[in-house]
């Protein structure tokens, strides 16, 4: 059980003092999340983190914690969100001394796991909120499976990963919208991230006044 898994104790008053923007990006699966954090780290040197890949990367690492987290992921079942916290303050706080921003990609998943990150953490500074028709997302997933190797980019999946995105991720835009800027992921990405720049370039703004 993922409650086994021991926790640790972190002093998050540096992440605090630094006051470094913390942002959200969310969109369905396919949406463009992860090339839209691509080039934002280029620009603007943010820090790119996602669950996802830290668990992955927590797994391959073959510490005693990534081995009892494969065994939760082989058996189907979900790894408990005080292990994503925690790993997710690790790398935060690794990051820290060189990084001017944080790009949490795909998280919250839900509107209790935003709670409990701005509880733990910090309060999330904006959101990143990339919008396009399931449609356009299955097709560009599907495109994607030809090559990433990533074994949810299948027909079958991609509906269900669709379907739980509309039921638990979207009601989080609506909950947080007073953070939350939306773009319209339809178009090519060049064209997206002009929008996201003006968007960042007016947050850096206000943290320089
Ligand atoms: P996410 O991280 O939201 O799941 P990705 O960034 O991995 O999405 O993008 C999914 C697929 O769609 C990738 O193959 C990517 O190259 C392609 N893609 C991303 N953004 C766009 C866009 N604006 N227009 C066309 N294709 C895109
Ligand atoms: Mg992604």
């Amino acid at each position: 059980m993922a409650e086994q898994i021991a926790r640790k104790e972190y002093d998050l008053s540096p992440l605090k003092n630094a006051n470094l923007p913390m942002i959200w990006v969310l969109g369905g699966p396919g949406s463009g999340k992860g090339t839209q954090c691509d080039l934002i780290v280029k620009k603007y040197g943010y820090t790119h983190l996602s669950s996802g890949d830290l668990l992955r990367a927590e797994v391959a690492s073959g510490s005693e914690r990534g081995k009892q987290l494969n065994a939760i992921m082989e058996k189907g079942e979900l790894v408990s969100l005080d292990v994503v916290m925690d790993l997710l303050k690790e790398a935060i706080l690794a990051n820290l001394p060189t990084s001017k921003g944080f790009l949490i990609d795909g998280y919250p998943r839900d509107i209790c796991q935003g709670e409990i990150f701005e509880k733990e953490i910090v309060p999330c500074t904006v959101i990143l909120f990339f919008n396009a028709s399931d449609e356009t997302m299955k097709e560009r997933l599907l495109s994607r499976g030809k090559s990433s190797g990533r074994v949810d980019d299948n027909e079958e999946t991609i509906m269900k990963r669709l379907k739980t995105f509309h039921d638990l991720s979207a009601p989080v835009v609506e909950h947080y919208k007073d953070k939350c800027k939306t773009f319209c992921a339809e178009q090519p990405p060049e064209q997206v991230f002009c929008g996201v720049s003006q968007c960042l370039d007016a947050l850096q703004q206000q943290a320089c006044a």
